[in-house]
């Protein structure tokens, strides 16, 4: 590469913007005085492998992230203070002034002798010359209604003569890092666009079929103008990502995303795992046989279907990578159960993973329930257990004798070794990022090495459903199920907003509520800045209600008590020997106490709908008709408004999810990042969802008939990135 570092060390420094202008006035003044010195050499080569930018492919697709408009100029006269704008003038006055504060102040004034003062609080000694009286600068920046009038403060600055050009097209903004300038990467840019050839890679009747449609421009044209917009281009499509050139590149990036994800997927399908055949309903031996009979209540038609969609699956000598979604209460744990139990019936182990050890717990209660009078042994793994216990659940899990191994991210993190697993679940696997997964496989590869070299079943459960466009891109690696219907017998949860005025009243309520039988949830406010804040006002919250209400049994639990005392909390609970439970958010996932039939949350605006969802989603599992309270203090803003009102009118958890996902926006709503995201450049789900449905299209018709062209679209656009998929 022709790069120079030398060429770097040359860059005119008035010509500077963005990553490299000097910004905070201590290191600038250092850098001042290294001016005088021979410069450091800077490895510029090596920031730009940083960015990823080693060859003139690279280089050419590193495209814009904005434009500047420096196509025209405003007279001083007309700038209005607020905006960014760029205008033309001749200095008559520099100096370097000292108080308040040492900065350069360059006044310039244009043909009309209007004045603008530009004012730098750091600057190299090589700015104040060029900068010289009589020079005629070309100056770009926000522009400020100063005590003196207008100013300038830290423009990009370039001296002209009074006929220098304008450019003729949008000036592109690259993203970039320290010690990389705009001008360097501009240059470099432009040397890689004259060089490269940047051949299609979509083979023509991919093309033709899913590319002519869109109605965009060849690759190389539409690199082209993303980094050199024509004088006549639409410039707000360009700005907004709207341009066909940019839908080009778009699509490009979304099909090397959606190739991908699936021949990831592939690849997994293609190791071995074991086979566990379905015994037959009427095998006396059978567990998952036994284990229907047993259970108090007969399926749902969902579960029904995606327990049979699960079972078909578990049969193949492939590893299943499964999503298990269901709402809220929809009984994804008995979906669970059956798989684990077809498992074992085929001599395997399986294990179950949840993000908290209050929800690990109850899956441990209630699967010890439904399994241990089957004859099943289950071990209990948490990072909390004493260590002689500890000990006896690690080697259970290594001799095999525990079939079912349930525990928190202990399973993932220790040194736990299975003899034989066979199937891994995940619940709640949104809480888990793509590290976890990362981890979780690697577990299920240590398991592998040695005797046996299949890879376990994975089934992750999710009660976040998310629409179907994100499923596309952020889990087109999983098989999704869906369970799209709640168990009989529920009634409606009754939604009501209350001003915490109404305080007094509502505690009148719980009274009530209790002393007819009903259990109560008081979930105490959510404090995200301060845990020990939260803490102190769940124990305040907790000592109040106990005052205000001395006839009733109150528990509190939170997530700083001892795993014992919660388990303890929790059971009492359960058993209906403590009526009122204050709670902080520890209670939100899969907690299931079906006699609970009023929540009230304190502070519901500042909780978030899919938290509010989880939570209200703690009642209305019995019979009895379930109210819950959402209590807020004012003000309350938009968002928190039309959260509070969303949930007013509506208990469907996906449509919950899709007005959350428009208030909030992809990135926010799934928290961990998931695999499919870290991948995108270029391409929002926002903005650009319409694409993904003809990127996956295109993805499955080149997947079939043209491997050579996948692999070679993936080394373009995806490189180092792949790893994400390995989870
Ligand atoms: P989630 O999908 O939120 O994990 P759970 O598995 O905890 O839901 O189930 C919620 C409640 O519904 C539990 O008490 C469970 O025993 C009960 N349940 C599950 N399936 C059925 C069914 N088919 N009929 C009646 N109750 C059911
Ligand atoms: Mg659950």
């Amino acid at each position: 590469m022709p790069l120079s570092d030398r060429r770097v060390a040359s860059t005119d420094p008035l010509t500077v913007e963005e990553s490299d202008a000097p910004r905070a006035a201590a290191p600038a003044r250092k850098k001042a005085k290294a001016d005088e010195k021979p410069k450091p050499v800077v490895k510029t080569a090596d920031k730009l492998a940083k960015l990823g930018l080693k060859s003139d492919i690279d280089l050419a697709l590193h495209l814009p992230m904005r434009y500047e408009d420096e196509t025209s100029l405003t007279p001083v006269g007309e700038l209005i203070p607020g905006d960014i704008a760029q205008t033309e003038g001749v200095v008559f006055d520099n100096e370097i002034a000292y108080r308040p504060r040492r900065q350069l102040l360059v006044k310039i004034h244009d043909a009309a002798g209007d004045e603008l003062t530009l004012r730098f609080l750091n600057f190299y000694g090589s700015q104040v010359k060029q900068m010289a009286i009589g020079v005629r600068l070309r100056v770009r920046g926000d522009v400020r209604g100063g005590f003196f009038g207008l100013e300038m403060v830290h423009p990009a600055v370039r001296p002209v003569d009074d006929d220098t050009p304008l450019p003729q097209a949008l000036t592109p903004v690259y993203p970039s890092t320290a010690g990389i300038s705009q001008a360097y990467l501009r240059k470099a840019i432009d040397s890689a666009l004259a060089r490269v050839s940047l051949p299609e890679l979509l083979p023509e009747p991919i093309a033709r079929a899913h590319l002519a449609p869109l109605n965009v421009p060849g690759l190389l044209d539409a690199v082209k103008t993303l980094h050199h917009p024509r004088a006549d281009s639409d410039e707000t499509a360009l700005i907004d990502g709207t341009h066909p050139a940019w839908t080009r590149i778009k699509f490009e990036e979304l099909l090397a995303q959606q190739l991908s994800l699936k021949r990831a997927h592939e690849e997994r399908r293609r190791r071995a795992a074991p086979a566990m055949p379905r015994r037959s309903p009427n095998d006396d031996q059978s567990l998952v046989a036994r284990l229907l009979k047993a259970l108090p209540f007969a399926l749902t038609g969902a579960q029904q279907r995606v327990g049979a969609e699960i079972a078909a699956e578990l049969t193949l000598a492939h590893p299943m990578q499964r999503l298990l979604q269901g709402d809220v209460g929809s009984g994804k744990t008995i979906v669970a159960a059956l798989a684990a139990a077809q498992a074992i019936d085929a001599g395997y182990q399986a294990a179950l993973m949840a993000p908290t050890e209050i929800l690990a717990e109850q899956h441990a209660r209630k699967l010890r329930g439904w399994l241990e009078p089957l004859g099943v042994t289950v071990a209990w793994l948490a990072g909390s257990i004493k260590a002689k216990e500890k000990r006896a659940a690690l080697e259970a899990a290594a001799l095999g004798t525990a079939q079912l191994v349930i525990g928190t991210h202990a399973i993932i993190q220790d040194a736990v070794e299975f003899a034989r697993l066979g199937l891994v679940i995940v619940d709640e696997q949104h809480r888990f990022g793509v590290a976890q997964r990362l981890a979780l496989r690697a577990k299920a590869l240590n398991a592998a090495d040695g005797a046996h070299d299949f890879q376990p079943h994975q089934l992750m459960m999710s009660a976040t459903p998310i629409p179907r466009t994100l499923a596309m891109t952020y889990y087109a690696d999983l098989d999704v199920s869906t369970i799209d219907e709640l168990p009989p017998g529920r009634t409606p949860i009754l939604t009501k907003i209350v001003s915490d005025g109404r305080r007094d009243e509502i505690i009148g309520r719980v009274r009530e509520a209790a002393l007819t039988g009903r259990q109560v949830y008081w979930v105490c406010p959510l404090i995200e800045e301060s845990e020990t804040l939260q803490l102190q006002t769940a124990v305040e919250t907790y000592e109040t209600l106990v005052g205000a209400l001395p006839e009733l049994r109150v528990g509190l639990v939170h997530g700083r008590l001892a795993p014992a005392e919660k388990a303890a909390v929790m059971d009492a609970f359960a058993r209906n020997e403590v009526q009122l439970l204050v709670a902080t958010t520890v209670i939100e996932v899969g907690v299931d106490v079906p006699n609970a039939s009023l929540m009230v949350i304190e502070h519901a605006e500042r909780f978030g709908l899919a938290q509010l969802h989880q939570l209200r989603g703690r009642v209305g599992r019995g019979s009895t008709a379930s109210v819950c309270v959402l209590m807020y203090a004012n003000p309350l803003s938009q968002t928190a408004r039309a959260r509070l009102q969303t949930m007013r009118e509506t208990t469907d958890g996906f449509e919950i999810a899709r007005r959350d996902l428009e208030i909030r926006g992809p990135g926010e709503f799934l928290g961990a990042r998931q695999s499919g995201e870290a991948m995108l450049r270029f391409a929002s789900l926002e903005n650009d969802g319409w694409l993904i449905e003809p990127a996956r299209a295109a993805a499955d018709a080149m997947l079939s008939s043209f491997p050579d062209a996948v692999t070679r679209h993936l080394a373009r656009w995806l490189g180092a990135r792949e790893h994400y998929l390995k989870a």
